[in-house]
């Protein structure tokens, strides 16, 4: 993936919070065992509501500034500060979607920490993995967490498959704004054709439909993507499947648990969403084979 060092990026929301103090009680999983933690930190990898499994205390005692990060202004402060990275991402997938969507369209922001934080669904620990608030319309990226985590699943690492993460929980803000989350999460199942898997997967689509428009603007931010770039994208969506996480955990595969989808699915949806580049065929609710 190559910048455009010219692009402006100041326009993006990115905070940088930091200074957390010594983890309190809040904010750590609700749920015992070292496998289960595992299990339910993979589970909520992409997620996009921890608050019913999040302390639901805000962390008492423990103290975080987040400020705006304002150093980053032009896609060449990439190169002097790779934190900037975070800005472009945020940059071109709002710059798609504002003219995607344009009648319903809000700006997010994203908050970038380590260690822990307090957000409008409750104290969040990195090991929740990034995921998107509706409460309060923010993504959240724990950097060190991230990169390690695509490593761990065997997904190749990437500015691809980082961009490929937070463009699918700005999917997860466009379904937030078009009124799709709320309808799907009337209903909490779980399974190979809940309304969570159509809900994630739809996420992925959109993703997909990003990635295929990202070098659209000659000023924007991104300037070329590479079949590599694909390959990483695809290779992270394999990697975040239900059914790859519960083998490597479990040993075995269990569809009614699924809230995020299969592999296969996941692939399936970022491939239709890159192939059409058109967020309308992301009808994975409609869909009778998820693929
Ligand atoms: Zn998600």
């Amino acid at each position: 993936m190559e910048y455009r060092d010219s692009a402006d990026i100041s326009g993006a929301s990115v905070n940088q919070a930091g200074g957390a103090s010594r983890g309190s009680s809040g904010g750590r999983l609700a749920v015992g065992g070292g496998g289960a933690i595992i299990v339910m930190i993979l589970a909520l990898i992409f997620g996009i509501d921890p608050s019913g499994l999040l302390g639901g205390s805000t962390g008492s005692g423990d103290t975080q500034a987040v400020n705006p990060v304002t150093s980053c202004t032009r896609g060449s402060d990439i190169q002097v500060n790779r934190e900037c990275r975070w800005n472009a991402y945020l940059s071109s997938i709002g710059q798609y979607w504002s003219g995607a969507v344009p009648k319903v369209y809000r700006a997010t922001s994203m908050t970038v920490f380590t260690n822990q934080i307090n957000t409008g669904c409750g104290a969040a620990t990195s090991s929740v993995g990034p995921f998107y608030c509706p409460v309060d319309q923010i993504i959240y990226i724990d950097t060190a967490y991230t990169g390690t985590l695509l490593a761990q699943l065997g997904a190749k690492g990437g500015d691809a498959a980082e961009a490929y993460i937070v463009a699918h929980e700005f999917g997860h803000h466009i379904q937030n704004l078009l009124g799709t989350m709320a309808k799907a999460q009337s209903s909490s199942q779980t399974g190979a054709g809940s309304a969570s898997v159509r809900l994630e997967l739809q996420a992925d689509c959109y993703a997909g439909v990003w990635f295929r428009h990202s070098t659209d603007d000659p000023n924007g931010a991104i300037k070329a993507v590479t079949q590599d770039d694909l390959n990483r994208i695809i290779d992270a969506a394999i990697s975040v499947g239900d059914d790859k996480i519960q083998k490597a955990q479990t040993g075995s595969v269990n569809q009614e648990s699924w809230t995020h989808g299969s592999s296969a699915q996941r692939k399936n949806w970022t491939s239709i969403g890159f192939k059409s580049g058109d967020y309308t065929k992301c009808d994975t609710f409609s869909a009778t084979n998820l693929g």
